[in-house]
């Protein structure tokens, strides 16, 4: 049996003041319309039109194309040559487009409009055509808009544009209410949401999940609000829900034992739960998580890890690769840095780690190649040209596909890791 990895939860510089190696050339990521893939999934009665190209239509369908079962809650209102020639007027299209989906779709609670870069660039302001829409459907239908365009975003920004969107229009805490309330914050499949709601319930909290299964149930937020980040990629919906008077609980992110130990232990600390109450609600979890890592941390054990930036979640990922599995950090990638929300996990590197924000694809490719690691996290794009030269890789937006968050999902998340090196050893077997 492998050995059990104690928590260490000791303050640490790591890589608190870390200079990355800041790159800002031409980028291979996803754009922001991915999130809708699952967005769509969790809000059970939204639906996400994007206003958008062809291009903008196939790259939703491909990427969601094989799990739809039934009639799917996001479409493109393509904007065509007529339109980016000025002979038709955009809004009156859209304004059709959207009437007849409403009408053929009563089961829609919650529309959101979505931006893209050809939206972007005749300055569509969507904004306004939202508002022209709730002043005809509001309340049967919450009209929304936010960005989820390719310029200057990655992937996982459509998720925090579309969060920060739904944030004013939260309803407030009663004046009467005082007592804090927890929040987590961030899309998690529903599986993880019910396992995390379940251990901070055995520690007698109440908590709301932001955002929620259905758009009728959002919750409410205030100063009494204290809030806990599932996702890494959330700066824009902290900030929109700090204006509304909530309080951000710093954490590592809930991923791995170690993570999701410290990140329960930050909402335990912040409601005065006591240590035995914490210790009895998640041990039985923790022990079960500690020892499913076992056979992923055999095969990863010193193993060279690179990560390309790409989903913001590479560095809570290389905190859970080296201290839970192992591995060694080559270089670890990030499309941004977010000193204050990483600052727990920048904690929790190793000093020396070099860390790189942004990107210039083609001088990263080159350190890549020279330092020739054993796996490679990167986009879709990447990953086969670096099999071709013999390098294993790992698809990062699999990472974000999957349920990895929380005790359960612990071993799974090695196994995302150790899947493709096992892979290698049977082809070279
Ligand atoms: S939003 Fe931009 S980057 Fe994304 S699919 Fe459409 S055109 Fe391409």
């Amino acid at each position: 049996m492998s050995p059990v990895i104690p928590i260490r939860s000791e303050p640490s510089a790591g890589c608190t003041d870390v200079q990355p190696l800041v790159q800002r050339g031409q980028r291979e990521v996803f754009c922001g319309l991915t999130g809708i893939i699952w967005l769509h999934r969790k809000i059970q009665d939204a639906f996400f039109l994007v206003v958008g190209s062809r291009t903008c239509a196939h790259l939703i369908q491909s990427a969601a194309g094989v799990m739809i079962f039934a009639e799917p809650r996001f479409g493109t209102a393509i904007i065509d040559e007529r339109d980016l020639a000025g002979l038709a007027d955009v809004h009156t299209e859209l304004d059709r487009v959207v009437e007849q989906l409403l009408a053929r779709r009563p089961d829609i609670r919650l529309l959101f409009l979505v931006g893209s870069c050809p939206s972007e660039v005749i300055k569509l302001d969507l904004s306004r055509a939202a508002e022209r829409q709730n002043q005809r459907h509001h309340p049967a239908v919450r009209v929304l808009n936010y960005s989820g365009s390719g310029i200057e975003t990655t992937f996982t920004q459509g998720e925090d544009a579309c969060l920060a969107a739904l944030v004013p229009g939260l309803p407030a805490t009663p004046a009467a209410h005082t007592s804090p309330d927890l929040m987590v914050v961030g899309t998690l499949a529903d599986v993880v949401e019910d396992q995390l709601r379940g251990l901070l319930q055995r520690m007698g909290l109440t908590v709301s999940f932001f955002p929620p299964r259905r758009s009728q149930d959002m919750p409410a937020v205030g100063a009494n609000t204290r809030f806990l980040l599932a996702q890494p990629f959330l700066a824009d919906t902290a900030r929109a829900l700090q204006a509304r008077g909530a309080q951000h609980l710093p954490a590592p992110f809930p991923l791995g034992v170690e993570g999701t130990t410290a990140w329960l232990q930050a909402a335990a600390t912040a409601f005065g739960v006591m240590p035995e109450v914490f210790e009895q609600a998640t041990q039985a979890a923790r022990q079960r998580a500690e020892k499913s890592l076992g056979a992923a941390r055999q095969r990863l054990q010193g193993q060279r890890i690179f990560f390309f930036p790409d989903s913001q979640l590479e560095i809570p990922l290389a905190r859970f690769v080296h201290r839970e599995l192992g591995m060694e950090l080559v270089e670890v990638g990030t499309p941004y840095l977010h000193r204050q929300h990483m600052a727990p996990e920048l904690a929790w590197l190793p000093a020396g780690t070099r860390i790189s924000e942004g990107q210039d694809v083609d001088l990263q490719l080159d350190r890549c190649l020279a330092d020739a690691p054993d796996i490679v996290v990167c986009g879709l794009g990447l990953a086969n040209p670096l099999e071709a030269q013999g390098i294993t890789t790992k698809w990062a937006i699999e990472l974000v596909f999957t349920p990895i968050q929380g005790y359960e999902q612990a071993a799974d998340l090695a196994g995302l890791f150790s899947r493709p090196l096992k892979r290698r050893d049977k082809l070279a077997a």
